[in-house]
């Protein structure tokens, strides 16, 4: 591959941070680093508590346990998302209710959400697709209205804000991705964001197992015991003295994809004009974190074509999603509210193109040509 479709992003301080965590003598989670982080999101999000953990999936499933779901409890998301938004809730033995997405963002339609809405449901999970915001405030308003949780699987979204709001604050619960196909990133990590303070206390419990053990570290209790269910969630503070260096240039490394995500929507501003592309379209109340740059082509004849012919010349461009409700799984303990026709139509269509840092003027301009001759 000459252009690969991702090559994760090194600030160059990673191994001096891991290097001082290995001095510190102290590898597992909740260290010194982990700490830094946990300070860094709470104060960059403004969230009430951010606790690291080893992926944005081990994020997702706290939140589903402290949903508190009983086995045939509905909770509603898109389903063109990752298989984690679902799998999290499903594992709480709770239905995935898919609804469709938007043609503008390809985020849930909240026009659908009340007719998705039955006496069972007790969540709706959002996904910021792209680090572009949904429609938060009517989401809240109707989820307000049924006394449903709001969740904010915010994977894609760190950086991003609606209505100068950062994503993953907006939510009850939110959780982010430091995966490196992600802006920052330790390899797998991931944080589960707090924002209604009823469920902090709980949140640090599961994530340790089930245990106290933090309020027994902070001298808050005086025995370290077994108080509800639990996994091991946390990164190894290793983890976590990586990321702190992602942190670190967050504002830097957030610009900088912005850079490159603006090159790609000034070229295709002409093909979109004779209607062989759509790009992405950003609400005005959004700001983005340049996640993503995608383009839609006009039927899935013309992606496979497209994504074939950029292979051929070195660059690699992928698809995604296989929509849930339309895997094995996702018909097995899913259903759906609704024909998903946008989410049918839309991910036959979508391709993304490489960004990353790294990524030079002269390889965009490698991309750039081809696309030309292609169109
Ligand atoms: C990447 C991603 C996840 C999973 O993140 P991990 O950190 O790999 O567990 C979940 N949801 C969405 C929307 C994602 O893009």
């Amino acid at each position: 591959m000459l252009i690969p479709f991702n090559k994760p992003y090194m600030t160059g301080k990673e191994l001096w941070y891991i290097s001082q965590a290995h001095a510190n003598g102290h590898l597992a989670g909740d260290g010194e680093f982990t700490r830094r982080c946990n300070a860094w999101l709470e104060n960059y999000v403004g969230c009430n508590k951010a606790l690291l953990t080893h992926s944005c999936t081990a994020a997702l499933e706290i939140t589903a346990i402290l949903a508190d779901l009983q086995a045939g409890d509905e909770v509603i998301m898109p389903s063109y998302t990752f298989v984690s938004t679902a799998n999290a809730f499903v594992l709480r033995g709770a239905v995935p209710v898919f609804v469709d997405i938007r043609a503008d963002t390809l985020n849930i339609d909240e026009s659908l959400l009340e007719e998705a809405i039955t006496d069972k449901t007790k969540a709706i999970v959002v996904v910021h697709y792209a680090g572009v915001a949904c429609e938060m405030d009517t989401i809240l308003e109707i989820a307000r209205r049924h006394e449903l949780l709001v969740i904010e699987d915010n994977a894609q979204g760190l950086g991003s804000t609606y209505k100068g709001r950062p994503l993953g604050s907006i939510g009850d619960l939110a959780a982010v991705s430091f995966h490196e196909t992600k802006n920052i990133i330790s390899g797998e990590g991931g944080a589960l964001l707090v924002n209604s303070p009823r469920f902090s206390e709980r949140a640090e419990m599961i994530r340790e197992k089930g245990t106290n053990r933090s309020q027994f570290f902070r001298g808050e209790v005086n025995k370290y015991t077994w108080v509800d269910i639990g996994s091991s969630y946390l990164p190894s503070d290793l983890v976590a003295a990586f990321l702190w260096a992602q942190m670190e240039e967050a504002d830097e490394i957030t610009q900088r994809r912005l850079g490159l995500w603006n090159t790609y929507h000034q070229w295709f501003a002409s093909l979109e004009k004779q209607g062989k592309v759509r790009r992405p379209i950003i609400p005005p109340d959004c700001q983005h974190n340049a996640h993503m740059y995608y383009l839609l082509l006009p039927d899935l004849e013309q992606r496979t074509a497209f994504i074939h012919a950029l292979k051929q010349r070195g660059i690699g461009a992928v698809f995604h999603y296989i929509p849930l409700h339309d895997s094995p799984i996702g018909k097995q303990y899913g259903r759906t509210s609704g024909e998903l026709k946008n989410t049918q139509d839309l991910s036959d269509r979508l391709v993304r193109l490489p960004l990353w840092l790294g990524l030079d003027e002269g390889q965009v301009g490698v991309i750039e040509e081809v696309i030309k001759t292609l169109s």
